[in-house]
């Protein structure tokens, strides 16, 4: 942190003359640290649902004379491998998103086909808790990007906005255009909300306020880097505002088709 990182290679070009090549490898250490910790990280969060599964796998078979006990532990087990499979569908998404050429469809995208969408792909969750999810404003503008990756940072704001509610509360989707060209689309909630401590930390990777509730829930601690990803490959944003015990708000903010240009360069980000 705040070290510059130099690579240095000497040549004797003559009895009396040496040649010193620096290269500032700042930024590629950074991201090689960067990948290792992933790395690192990613093999931690596997290791609780493939010992979670192992283990269970162990119980029924010593249960094997019990009906109900084996009922009980292949619903866990199945519960346990779709976590897992959650998981590795995300460690897979933003692994590509950290490489280059993340947009790989890019068009002129309909806001509302992308909320339509992802509010579609929440409901069930949704109504599962009574959870209403309602959505306005303008959505027939139209943004620069890429359809499906913008489903996919819509769903897991809307997924969260559910998981982090209580039931018969209200979820809204609001669409605008700002002064500036950026579309708006904010994801409104009435839910626990995040302390002000952990606001900074909820874009990290693997990060969460309540670990516990997070995975009774079905979380990965990676949903929220997703949607950061996604709208940084886009040119644009995800900041948010919430208040503990009133809800929270996140915004994500993408370039307009009106202003983007088709032959934009909108290279990777690696945070
Ligand atoms: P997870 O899979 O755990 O939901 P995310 O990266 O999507 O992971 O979110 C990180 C953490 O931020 C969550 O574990 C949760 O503590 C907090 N969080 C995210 N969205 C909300 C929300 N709408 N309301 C309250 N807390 C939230």
């Amino acid at each position: 942190r705040g070290m510059v990182v130099l690579q240095v290679r000497v040549a004797q070009i003559s009895p009396d003359h040496i040649l010193v090549f620096a290269e500032d490898r700042t930024e590629a250490r950074r991201v090689e640290m960067i990948r290792r910790d992933f790395v690192v990280n990613v093999s931690h969060e596997l290791k609780t649902p493939v010992g979670a599964l192992a283990l269970l796998a162990e119980t029924v078979q010593d249960a094997a004379d019990d009906p109900v006990a084996v009922r009980r532990f292949s619903e866990r087990m199945q519960r346990e491998a779709k976590r897992l499979s959650a998981l590795v569908h995300e460690i897979i998404e933003l692994s590509r998103l950290q490489v280059a050429g993340a947009l790989q469809e890019v068009a002129v995208v309909e806001v509302r086909g992308v909320v339509e969408e992802a509010v579609d792909r929440s409901r069930t969750a949704a109504q599962a808790k009574g959870i209403t999810i309602a959505a306005g404003g303008a959505l027939d503008t139209t943004v620069y990007g890429d359809h499906g990756l913008l489903v996919t940072a819509l769903r897991n704001l809307l997924d969260n906005a559910v998981s982090y509610s209580g039931s018969g509360t209200r979820v809204g989707v609001g669409v605008s255009v700002e002064d500036d060209g950026l579309v708006q689309i904010a994801v409104v909630d009435q839910g626990i909300g995040i302390a002000p401590e952990a606001r900074e930390r909820v874009f990290e990777r693997f990060y969460r306020v309540d670990p516990a509730r997070s995975r009774d829930t079905g979380g990965t601690g990676l949903g929220l880097s997703i949607v950061k990803h996604v709208a940084a490959d886009h040119g644009g944003d995800v900041t948010m505002w919430s208040e503990p015990g009133r809800g929270s708000t996140f915004t994500l903010r993408i370039p307009s088709a009106q202003n983007a240009r088709p032959d934009q360069d909108l290279g990777p980000v690696v945070e």
